[in-house]
């Protein structure tokens, strides 16, 4: 069984209540997991809260040594962290060992923290008065987070929420939950104290125990769109600091001028990747003018080409989906498509898998002339279900565009400086591609979307991280000087 990690050790309360992880690539059921009660989610908070103190009374310098030890481990193990990622979400392993690597990168990031913390320091703002700026942890934080991405997602949050000098619950995904317990593990041999990261499994009522919990001072959450927009409701209510990001519908908007071999590339690896259970896959290719009529064939040729199968085996492209309930929910869209009028170009369902009958599969699929008030173009699919919508012009692509709740991520791709500037000018989206068609931003950059696929204001990582999980404070000081005649020099007297 698949139990907590609370206070530097698993830790179960006897797990009344269990869900099935799948290996998805199999369909057999791989563990179970302990999912918490209310009673649970407290203790856990309880032993958050504990280790709080100590930690942020902890210097920077100790700080990073921990965060500099677990960027060693992640790194030396990240082979071993990339196959629990594969056995229970099912992307293949190099899409697993990616994951591992741009987490990584936010624990080098988390770092810098001496730096990032730093304050300001005005002298003499009045005579012999000084202002200064700190920014300080917040206590316990809460990160939730969806089984899309289960070691990524959590180290986008939890290093920097740790080198802020807080103490942090993570809430992952009760489909793939081992990950974060190996990075629960890992945390505590590289030397963080009992207490200061844990792990509690769990569904809707531990989210809610940690959204009401006194104790937890902020919520950062990243799931679907309907859920992400409760947490923020919720959280807020209870006078928290929330950053929920949600779901996602990314365009790839072609232009005539593009160089359609490299835009074909791109959507198919945008497309496919990961199976499309990707925030920043691009699921609709808006074609602008006849540019379709080259673009379509080539993506298609090129889907031919993909070996779908068990991620653990060499050679395989795109694995299976995260469990059979998603799978048949993906696979419904292709067939609500089809008796819209859209036209099934690749059609995943005969997909012959490399891999187990009994595993969640669905190869990549094309849908041609998909029109917007089609279901497949209104929902998130979340799967490998690539829509092509054929436009007359850039203004109609940008309007589509824009018109669309979702505002994640979106790519142009074309030769034109110009029209490149105006797109990204123009654009209501938060991650902008050109050229690029998932433009997910480096650790130092902050990623997260507009519209509906973002609650709150601050993005994840970056300098938006560290503002986050912490609270800024000025200073206003005045120090009097008994050898300056009580003069205030601004400085501190010496006797
Ligand atoms: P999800 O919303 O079903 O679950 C996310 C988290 O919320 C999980 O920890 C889950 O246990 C919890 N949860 C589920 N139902 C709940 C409920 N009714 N009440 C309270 N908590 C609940 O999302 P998922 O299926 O795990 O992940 C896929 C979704 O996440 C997609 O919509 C994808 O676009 C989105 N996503 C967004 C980003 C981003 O950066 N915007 C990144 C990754 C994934």
């Amino acid at each position: 069984m698949i139990t907590h990690f609370v206070d530097g050790r698993p830790w179960t309360a006897g797990a009344a209540r269990l869900g099935e992880v799948f290996d998805p690539a199999t369909g057999a059921v791989r563990a179970q997991v302990d999912l918490a009660s209310v009673a649970d989610v407290d203790a856990v908070v309880a032993a958050a809260a504990k280790a709080a103190p100590a930690w942020r009374q902890t210097s920077l310098a100790k700080r990073t040594q921990v965060l500099f030890a677990m960027r060693e481990t992640v790194n030396a193990r990240r082979a071993e962290l990339a196959a629990l990622i594969t056995a229970e979400h099912g992307k293949v392993l190099s899409d697993a060992a990616g994951e591992v690597q741009r987490g990584l990168e936010i624990i080098e990031y988390a770092c810098g923290i001496p730096t990032l913390l730093r304050g300001g320091f005005s002298e003499g703002v009045s005579t012999g008065v000084d202002t200064y700026s700190i920014r300080q942890p917040l206590g316990v934080v809460a990160v939730i987070s969806p089984f899309n991405f289960p070691a990524m997602v959590p180290l986008w949050f939890v290093p920097i929420a740790i080198a802020c000098g807080n103490a942090v619950v993570l809430k992952p995904s009760e489909k793939d939950p081992s990950a974060s317990v190996k990075l629960a593990e890992w945390f505590t041999e590289a030397g963080l104290p009992d207490g200061v990261f844990n792990v509690v499994h769990g569904d809707k009522e531990a989210v809610d125990a940690l959204l009401d919990h006194p104790e937890v001072r902020a919520v950062s959450f990243v799931g679907s769109t309907p859920i992400a927009r409760y947490v923020y409701e919720r959280g807020t209510a209870a006078g928290k600091r929330v950053q929920a990001l949600g779901g996602a519908k990314n365009h790839m908007v072609v232009l005539p001028d593009a160089d359609l071999d490299l835009a074909a590339d791109a959507a198919v690896s945008a497309g496919f990747g990961s199976a499309g259970e990707r925030c920043m896959a691009v699921s609709v290719v808006v074609a602008v003018g006849t540019v379709g009529d080259d673009l379509v064939p080539r993506i298609a040729s090129r889907i031919g080409e993909i070996r779908t199968g068990d991620g653990r085996r060499p050679g395989c492209e795109m694995g299976p989906l995260v469990t059979g309930a998603h799978r048949d929910r993906v696979a419904s869209y292709i067939a609500a498509g089809a008796s819209a009028g859209a036209s099934v170009v690749v059609d995943g369902r005969s997909v012959v898998p490399d891999g187990s009958p009994d595993g969640f599969w669905l190869g990549p699929t094309l849908i041609d002339h998909v029109l917007p008030g089609m279901s497949v173009y209104t929902d998130e699919i979340f799967g490998p279900v690539l829509s092509v919508v054929r436009v007359a012009s850039y203004e109609e692509a940008l309007e589509l565009v824009n018109a669309n709740p979702y505002g994640n991520g979106t790519a142009l791709f074309t030769n034109d400086g110009g029209a490149a500037r105006r797109f990204q000018y123009e654009v209501e989206v938060g991650m902008v591609g050109i050229n690029v068609p998932i433009p997910v931003p480096m650790a130092y950059y902050s990623f997260g979307g507009w519209k509906a696929s973002l609650f709150g204001d601050s993005h994840a990582h970056g300098t938006e991280g560290v503002h986050f999980f912490t609270r800024g404070k000025v200073v206003t000081s005045r120090w009097l000087d008994p050898s300056h005649g009580g003069v205030s020099l601004g400085f501190p007297t010496q006797t």
